[in-house]
């Protein structure tokens, strides 16, 4: 079947990576997460001792840096050389990577490299701005949305499985933050593109989700083929 690039955009929590990733395993297609991206860019502001804040450092600093992102199984981010997948899921991180993310050059940077990925190998690209500003033709979009509470039992879960146990409502209050900073922020919010398909995942489970996607991937992969046909 032909491969198509899959964009997946969406709020914090919304349970894009999980359903990205496995959408990718199920078609044999390359898995994308453009926010570890960030994520990385973010954990070397901090380990350089730059003040988050300080744009231009901030910059100077992301013009200086290689973020690589190598999908072997499972996925691994590696920054200038050394593996931190395990590193950028940190509380301070997290905390801090909308300010970092909402500087244009940052931006620039880091879409120029999403922009390599050989979207013909077949692609499930998740993040902010995928489906409106990296990847605008793509064959298809999603936009995941999900209730605030559910998205902060699900951050609250993860997060406890790394041994972080923090009181739901400051999981409610980090996951509203992080949403209004990268819906308002000057450079490409976070929004839905208007040819996206939008799914709740408020009351589904993650193998509804993948099926509902895996669905419209193949819709989608067999209409281009005909069309190839004819
Ligand atoms: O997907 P994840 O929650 O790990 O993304 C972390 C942060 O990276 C987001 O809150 C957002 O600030 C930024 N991001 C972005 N654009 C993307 C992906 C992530 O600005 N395409």
């Amino acid at each position: 079947m032909k491969r198509i690039l899959i964009a997946i955009d969406g709020p914090a929590g919304s349970g894009k990576s999980t359903t990205a990733k496995l959408v990718a395993r199920r078609l044999g297609y390359v898995y994308v997460d453009t926010g570890a991206m960030y994520r990385a860019m973010t954990f070397k502001v901090l380990a350089s001792g730059i003040d988050p804040a300080d744009e231009s450092a901030a910059v100077k600093l992301a013009t200086e840096t290689r973020i690589s992102l190598v999908d072997g199984g499972e996925l691994k981010v590696i920054l200038d050389g050394v593996d931190v997948t395990e590193a950028i899921r940190s509380e301070e991180v997290t905390k801090n990577v909308s300010l970092v993310s909402s500087y244009t050059a940052v931006r620039e940077l880091m879409v120029e490299k999403q922009r390599e990925i050989d979207s013909g190998k077949g692609c499930v690209v998740d993040g902010r701005d995928i489906g409106t500003v990296v990847f605008p033709n793509a064959d298809l979009k999603i936009y995941m949305v999900a209730d605030i509470a559910e998205r902060a039992r699900r951050r609250q879960e993860e997060l406890s499985g790394t041994g972080v146990d923090l009181p739901v409502q400051q999981v409610v209050q980090e996951l509203k933050e992080r949403d209004f900073k990268d819906s308002t922020r000057e450079t490409s919010p976070l929004r839905k593109a208007d040819d996206a398909i939008e799914i709740d995942t408020t009351n589904l489970t993650i193998d509804e989700q993948v099926e509902i996607i895996l669905n419209y991937a193949r819709e989608i992969a067999v209409g281009h083929e005909e069309m190839q046909r004819k």
